[in-house]
């Protein structure tokens, strides 16, 4: 079981891997920068190369470095958009050093320029950004579809990978709580689930999940993560996630409501489950 938490990076690369050991994890996914998107710190070639030698003998799952939420790459505005460009321009270049990792982004909002434009400008930018990715597996997240948000649907993103040349770095990230909230039923028709994402996007671009509870019903399409167990999908349908034949090699990202504790709990609570 590859099974890991969202960690600080403010004490540097390496500090995330020992921290992630010690919770008992084997992956952890970091943001790059300060969720705002603000400048990242430049990263000390040290601390990356300690990060990689733990990586290595401890054989940790693939990680995941998450952009930061606030980007908008099918934002209206021009300058947005750049920013976008820009900021994960620098990602991909600083990930070039952890290679065999991934990073994950959200596809954006279309904020009233309708879906068919919002995954034009989503498709324009990766075709960009996509050479600078050295190594390292670019992830559409899933998404709730709240709003304006693309990435509700499954046929969104094939639009999007679709539509970028050379894709084959290209993947998914699959959020428990957002497709669940998007109105995939993930508690009573995994099987569907998965069959209807092969269908469209196929199994083999998905390469990472965030496994989270939902605060909100089934087809809600919010985005209010909630601690394992405790929310809509429960820990049985958590169970059969996390030792689905085609998930169970994956890395499992927790992004539920917890401090460095909560995760211990979870991730021992996770390790201790067996296959129904
Ligand atoms: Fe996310
Ligand atoms: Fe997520
Ligand atoms: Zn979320």
């Amino acid at each position: 079981m590859n099974i890991g938490c969202h960690l600080s990076i403010a004490k540097g690369y390496r500090a995330m891997g020992d921290q992630a050991l010690a919770l008992g994890a084997n992956t952890f996914q970091f943001f790059t920068r300060s969720p705002r998107g603000g400048k990242s710190k430049a990263a000390d070639p040290a601390d990356l190369a300690a990060l990689r030698a733990l990586l290595a003998e401890r054989r940790f799952a693939p990680l995941v470095a998450h952009a930061p939420y606030t980007l908008n790459p099918c934002a209206k505005d021009e300058g947005l958009r750049d920013f976008a460009l820009r900021v994960m321009r620098e990602d991909l270049a600083l990930l070039a050093q952890l290679p065999g990792n991934f990073y994950n982004f959200h596809p954006g909002c279309h904020v009233g320029q309708g879906v068919e434009t919002g995954v034009a400008w989503i498709a324009a930018l990766l075709n960009q950004v996509l050479p600078a990715a050295e190594g390292c597996g670019v992830l559409l997240e899933t998404m709730s579809g709240k709003g304006s948000e693309i990435g509700g649907r499954f046929e969104e993103l094939r639009e999007i990978i679709s539509r970028v040349e050379g894709n084959g770095a290209l993947g998914v990230c699959l959020d428990t709580c957002h497709v669940y909230s998007a109105g995939y039923d993930l508690v009573n028709d995994l099987d569907g689930v998965l069959t209807e994402f092969d269908r469209v996007i196929g199994l083999q671009r998905l390469k990472a999940v965030h496994l989270n509870d939902s605060l909100t019903p089934f087809a809600s399409r919010k985005d209010r993560h909630a601690k394992i167990g405790e929310g809509s999908l429960g820990l049985d349908a958590i169970s059969r996630i996390l030792f689905h034949p085609a998930l169970r090699d994956l890395p499992f990202v927790l992004e539920t409501p917890n401090e460095l504790d909560g995760y211990r709990e979870e991730i021992r609570l996770l390790r201790g489950l067996a296959p129904a």
